[in-house]
């Protein structure tokens, strides 16, 4: 195929404001495209030589691209450098030159399709040493050729600035246009990408076998499936009455979502926007291959830093330096992930993204063989409002955004690509700051793994009750502590290890080891919650729940200053949550 039949409709897709105008031109091309190159032109139109879950990019640097423009037009790079100044546009830089040039070679080879994307694809792929030169002379072989009209293209394409602007979703209505006919065709179509993620085939299966051959398209390992999304409401009765009165309510982790795809040994990892991130979970990549059940998979988890030692938590932001290439092992040993599964959408050539949610998350149940660090995201079935809330402090209260209230209908598919209310997101709808530190009390602690076996890995804290004389939990807090307090923890508390809970310590959790309430320790959070778990202010704020310090953390301040009773007070936390609660409304 000739690539000027493309150029001619990109000019004119550029010359047109309308998008109906732009769908009809593209419908023109793609039913003038032979079905060979279809896939071809569907990525080159977006600027693209494959789909984006390929990681390989276009996309030269400006310099080498003018390079190649003086090359061909047989001037200085000092005088192409002038034009482009002047217009801002390499590409129109180029045309303007090729249409001045002082050699045209007599045996000029109409650029084809073929010839372009093959080039542009090696370009692509050239790597190392003498690889800037290399992409130099393919380019500037291809502009030998090329009219000026295509030059401009061929330019904007390299340099990733050909912006037409046009969106997936322009040309899946082309396509069903072009190839199918009426609403069905498209939504076929749609659901084709939405499995598969890469339009050129999905154009391609299209132009060579018809709307037949898209119906037959399934899911397949190697090919990301577009994630499903949840919509979101503010209240737990709103969620149940969307979802028919009962629901299953899944922690929401608070980390990165991953698709994995694994097929015998190998894995690979894609982001929530199908980038592949293989590379920077090579712990997640482990527990994949080892424990899932399946010769050929893909599941979706979310991948969260964990405290190996502690078995806390940690916020989000400990995941960035999984960013930087250099640190990605340092990371994995320091924070190893723990994926926390929630879907199944393929096991051994069986595609589930059609089956009810139930049926997936039983067979996700089966095929995972569970353990510390890998595990099904904690659910609850739930039919009333009351459980509701109360599993969703418990969520946020270990360190989670909220909940996602799934329906259990038979009609809940998995919906690729979409936001709908099969899905619920229920969150808090602020982030605020915990200001001030609080003095704790130490009354109990847990035993330490990993890195801290036989110290301990976290204490239980408590405030002060005035009223009562009691001690009232408000978190388990392990981090903070340096290598030296760690060590010198069980030393120091010693002298107020009991047998057993105090009677003034109020606790519903059964630390492995209690205290005297003596050691009052400095601590910080991120804020302060509601929480089914600690006593602190229990029943006061709401019926059945407790506060907690969310992501609290030692200072480094042992407060030998203050006694027990000296600590924070159980109405001081109540007082920060209501100030806290001011200062969202205010905001
Ligand atoms: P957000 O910023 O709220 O995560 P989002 O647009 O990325 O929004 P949504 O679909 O609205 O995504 O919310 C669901 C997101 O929550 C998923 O993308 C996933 O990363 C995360 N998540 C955590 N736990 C679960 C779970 N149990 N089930 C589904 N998604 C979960």
């Amino acid at each position: 195929m000739d690539y000027s039949l493309v150029t001619e409709v990109y000019e004119k897709i550029e010359g047109t404001t309308k998008r109906l105008e732009m769908t009809d031109y593209l419908v023109d091309l793609l039913k003038k495209t032979p079905k060979e190159v279809i896939d071809k032109v569907v990525y080159l139109t977006q600027g693209k030589i494959y789909p984006d879950y390929v990681g390989i990019e276009l996309g030269i640097a400006e310099r080498l691209a003018l390079r190649a423009v003086a090359k061909v037009a047989g001037r200085k790079e000092e005088e192409v450098e002038g034009d482009l100044e002047r217009t801002g546009d390499l590409g129109e830089t180029a045309q303007n030159f090729l249409e001045k040039r002082r050699q045209v070679s007599f045996f000029r080879k109409p650029l084809t399709v073929e010839r372009v994307y093959q080039t542009l694809d090696r370009m692509a792929r050239a790597v190392g040493e003498g690889s800037m030169d290399l992409k130099v002379n393919l380019l500037a072989g291809l502009l030998a050729d090329a009219t000026p009209k295509e030059a401009k293209y061929i330019v904007r394409t390299v340099t990733g600035k050909l912006r037409l602007g046009i969106a997936d979703m322009t040309i899946l209505d082309a396509l069903a246009i072009a190839y199918g006919r009426g609403k069905d065709a498209r939504d076929v179509i749609e659901r084709a990408y939405n499995i598969s993620s890469d339009l050129g085939k999905v154009a391609k299966a299209l132009a060579e076998g018809g709307l037949e051959a898209i119906k037959g398209f399934h899911v397949s390992v190697g090919n990301p499936i577009r994630p499903m999304l949840a919509e979101r409401l503010s209240s737990p009765a709103e969620i149940l009455e969307k979802l028919g009165g009962r629901c299953i309510a899944e922690y929401k982790y608070d980390g990165e979502r991953i698709q994995a795809h694994k097929s015998g040994g190998s894995v690979i990892l894609f982001s929530r926007r199908l980038e592949n991130i293989t590379g920077q979970y090579p712990d997640a990549v482990e527990l994949i291959r080892d424990h899932v059940r399946a010769e050929d998979a893909i599941i979706e988890a979310e991948c969260v830093a964990v405290n190996i030692d502690t078995g806390e938590m940690m916020p989000f932001q400990e995941l960035m330096h999984r960013r930087r290439k250099y640190d990605i092992e340092k990371a994995a040993k320091e924070y190893p992930v723990s994926l926390f599964a929630f879907d199944a959408l393929y096991i051994d050539g069986k595609d589930l993204t059609l089956e009810p949610y139930p049926v997936r998350h039983k067979i996700l149940e089966e095929i995972i063989e569970q353990n510390d660090r890998f595990q099904i995201a904690k659910y609850l079935i739930v039919d009333n409002a009351d459980d509701l809330e109360r599993f969703f402090e418990e969520a946020v209260e270990a360190g989670c955004e909220g909940l996602v209230c799934k329906s259990l209908n038979n009609d809940a598919v998995y919906q690729a690509g979409a936001r709908g209310w099969l899905w619920i997101k229920y969150k808090r709808d602020y982030k605020s700051e915990m200001t001030d530190t609080v003095d704790l009390v130490v009354v109990g602690a847990f035993y330490g793994r990993g890195k801290r076996a036989g110290t301990y890995g976290a204490l239980l804290l408590a405030a002060y009750d005035h009223d009562n004389d009691t001690f009232e939990t408000v978190c388990k807090c392990g981090s903070g502590f340096t290598d030296e307090d760690l060590q010198n923890l069980p030393k120091m508390l010693d002298p107020y290890r009991i047998s057993h809970k105090h009677p003034r310590v109020d606790s519903n959790l059964e630390a492995d080891v209690f205290f005297l309430p003596k050691m009052v320790i400095e601590v910080i959070g991120a804020e302060i919650t509601l929480s089914p778990i600690h006593t602190c202010a229990k029943d006061l704020i709401r019926k059945g729940s407790g506060l907690a310090i969310r992501f609290p953390r030692f200072t480094g301040r042992y407060r030998t200053d203050k006694s027990a009773e000296d600590s924070t007070r159980v109405d001081e936390i109540i007082e920060m949550y209501k100030r806290q609660l001011k200062k969202i409304e205010a905001e």
